[in-house]
């Protein structure tokens, strides 16, 4: 599984597709497994497996984690 990145969430939005967002929980949820996670690099701040903003990736209902974790 590569995942869906921030970056394909974004064309999708130039495309005109409707972007759902999580839930303030789902979010921290995703959050806290990044968090987690030992490809997190830069604070937490990036993944380091698909090179996404986490704080923003884990917005998006459609993002995927490129491992599976969320
Ligand atoms: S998106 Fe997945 S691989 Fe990347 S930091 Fe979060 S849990 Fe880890």
């Amino acid at each position: 599984m590569s995942g869906i990145t921030l970056a394909d969430i974004v064309k999708s939005k130039i495309q005109g597709k409707e972007l759902q967002t999580v839930t303030v929980q789902k979010q921290h949820e995703r959050i806290e497994t990044c968090i987690a996670c030992p490809h997190s690099t830069m604070n937490n701040k990036l993944c380091g497996k698909c090179g996404c903003v986490i704080e923003y990736k884990t917005k998006f209902e459609d993002a995927e984690c490129p491992i599976g974790k969320w």
